[in-house]
């Protein structure tokens, strides 16, 4: 009997974990300070009414003899997949109802879709980059290139035509920069990915953040796209499913490779490993998609879009350098006064009793960044962002 020893090679994640203990160990030693959390990526509203409502509804029908739902589709419900549907070509993507997969959420099929892909690929993420792309590929011994996000190509580094991969990790809005990729920067990812027979994984998990003209929220926005790519989504961040848990993975029909459609693979790996999600949440996640659903959802994204206006304001008004927060949740500073990561976070603990995330915690190229998120309460928000301006002008 032998074990995965790919498992050995994955670097232990640090980041979280010392993130809270350095937390819990700055309000034991000042109990008196109140401490404010930016550093989360979970969202902070309820569900919305008409999600609850829908919930409920389907928990009584499966009360009754004739409402109750056993096994599903593996795929899921036609009804989801019909909204799903409509909201893409509400954006001017037309999909067949057969491309959606519903899933438990984002992170299960971006780990679950390797099922499809020889050992040998070599897999190419961005840097700073979602620590699931790497540590996945690294379970299955892939071998992992990185392509540098740096300031001066505004944290969306585009594709060198030298480097050869075949499977391309993309994540716009991406976590942890915020930064957004346009239609026609995606554009140059189709045609590389086509010239290297590669496919793209496209994670459009913050696709709901985005509202600027030119901005992609789909990866198939872009013609050919569907020849390339496969895209991860989620109900996570667009309706706070985070702990209900719903996502999508759309697989298109056009995506063959060796002369095996991708889409089938797919649909034998879901029917054979997975057996579905709850109908309660299926129904919960297609009244997102109502115009009462939507209505409340927007109201949410704007809550946290006025958080994201209110750091902005701040960094912009201390000098502060930043991308994200426009389209995104996520801030991304430059550390003022050259401090690092981790000096910033300790400094900011200290200085303002404000909690944020390293970025190099994310990959080398985030040393000297940090992130800040806005899914925090609002009150609370204006409250850091305060305390940071003031905390600066000590500087
Ligand atoms: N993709 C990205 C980039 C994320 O940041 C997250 C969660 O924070 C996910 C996927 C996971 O989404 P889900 O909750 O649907 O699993």
């Amino acid at each position: 009997m032998k074990i995965n020893k790919h498992y050995s090679e994955i670097s232990e994640s640090y980041l979280f974990s010392t993130v809270a203990k350095k937390q819990r160990e700055f309000s034991a030693a000042h109990p008196d300070r109140e401490i404010i959390r930016l550093s989360i990526g979970d969202v902070t509203l309820p569900l919305a009414g008409a999600v609850v409502k829908a919930m409920h509804d389907a928990v009584d029908e499966m009360s009754t003899k004739e409402g109750f739902h056993g096994y599903g589709p593996e795929q899921g419900y036609e009804f989801l997949k019909e909204s799903i549907r409509n909201y893409y070509a509400g954006h001017g993507v037309e999909l067949a109802a057969d491309e959606i997969f519903i899933s438990d959420g984002a992170k299960s099929d971006l780990g679950n879709i390797l099922d499809l892909f020889d050992k040998d690929n070599t897999v190419l993420v961005t840097d700073p980059v979602y620590p699931v792309y790497v540590d996945t590929n690294v379970m299955a011994g892939r071998k992992i290139l990185y392509a540098p996000a740096t300031q001066e190509n505004g944290f969306l580094p585009m594709p060198d035509p030298a480097v050869k991969a075949d499977i391309i990790y993309l994540c716009s809005p991406n976590n942890p920069t915020g930064a957004v990729y346009t239609r026609e920067q995606l554009a140059q990812w189709v045609e590389y990915a086509k010239a290297q027979n590669a496919i793209i994984l496209f994670d459009a998990a913050y696709e709901c953040f985005v509202t600027e003209e030119g901005l992609a929220r789909s990866i198939f926005e872009v013609p050919g796209a569907k020849e390339c790519a496969i895209e991860f989504c989620s109900f996570s961040k667009i309706a706070g499913f985070t702990g209900t848990r719903c996502g999508y993975t759309v697989v298109p029909m056009a995506l063959e490779r060796e002369g095996v459609s991708l889409n089938k693979m797919w649909l034998r790996r879901q029917t054979t490993k997975f057996n579905g999600v709850p109908y309660v949440v299926q129904k919960g996640a297609a009244a997102v998609f109502t115009p009462e659903g939507m209505a409340e959802i927007q109201e949410n994204l704007n809550y946290y879009r006025r958080n994201a206006q209110v750091i902005a304001q701040t960094l912009e008004e201390c000098g502060i350098w930043y991308c994200g927060g426009k389209n995104s949740p996520y801030l991304w500073l430059k550390c003022p006064g050259g401090m690092t990561s981790w000096e910033f976070f300790d400094w900011l603990l200290d200085k303002a009793g404000v909690v944020g995330t390293p970025g190099s915690g994310f990959g080398s190229c985030g040393e000297g960044y940090f992130r800040l998120t806005a899914f925090g309460d609002a009150e609370k928000t204006k409250v850091a962002a305060q305390r940071l301006k003031e905390a600066l002008k000590t500087l």
